[in-house]
């Protein structure tokens, strides 16, 4: 009884030493202090990233890359540029296309020979 006890806590510690020997991957994630610091923090790949973390100098600083959290960029909306470069390029077609048409016409209105 004594005995049997004893084994299948030999079993569990050694299940659990196995487990030990695992090394969590890391990943190096930046923070950006407002005062100019910047901090490397080595997290565990499956923990969740905080946004904040504080400085040495006690002020809050902002995590730079979230890796490959949620693609926020995708979403985005259109820039002023972009809206401009998009009219310019309509307005453009709308120059070629004026021009075809008038030589189009021109060369209806030339005398064929
Ligand atoms: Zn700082």
């Amino acid at each position: 009884m004594d005995r049997s006890l004893r084994g299948m806590g030999i079993g569990l510690r050694s299940m659990e030493s196995d487990d030990g020997v695992e090394f969590a991957e890391r990943v190096h994630v930046v923070y950006d202090c407002p005062s100019g610091h910047s901090l490397v923090v080595p997290l565990s790949i499956e923990a969740e990233v905080p946004m904040v973390w504080n400085c040495r100098c006690g002020v809050e600083a902002y995590a730079r890359d979230r890796g490959d959290a949620e693609p926020t960029e995708v979403r985005r909306p259109r820039s002023h540029w972009e809206m401009v470069l998009e009219r310019r390029t309509i307005e453009e077609l709308e120059a070629l296309l004026a021009e075809r048409l008038d030589l189009l016409r021109a060369r209806r209105l030339q005398p064929v020979h």
